[in-house]
């Protein structure tokens, strides 16, 4: 092969360093938080990754969150929040007590069987 000898002129894992160096830094979104404490924390995401639901403040560390009106709770409170303690929320009461009362229902049926 008479072209060996140009291949090797460039050294192999020159490419990839050169190119990072070259690189343009990737386009960000800037997403504000809110803590409890109403500070606002702005860290910056790659475009193509889905912001996180809470940031940790970086004035006082409470968890912030992207709606000011409504900050997440203090980590005393209530640290992690279930998706089925979400679903209670929304519910009002009486659905909870006939959804229950439903699946008990349900649930002595079976057993009667
Ligand atoms: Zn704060």
């Amino acid at each position: 092969m008479a072209s060996g000898n140009a291949i090797r002129g460039t050294r192999i894992g020159s490419g990839p360093a050169r190119f990072i160096e070259r690189g343009e830094p990737a386009p960000r979104q800037f997403i504000s938080y809110w803590c409890a404490n109403d500070h606002e924390t702005r860290p910056s995401f790659a475009m193509d990754v889905q912001p996180p639901e809470t940031w940790d403040c970086t004035r006082c560390g409470l968890p912030s969150g992207p709606d000011r009106e409504a900050p997440p709770d203090k980590p005393h409170a209530k640290p992690f929040k279930t998706h089925i303690a979400y679903v209670m929320e929304r519910r009002s009461e009486a659905d909870g007590a006939a959804l229950l009362e439903e699946a008990l229902a349900n649930l002595r049926r079976r057993r009667g069987e």
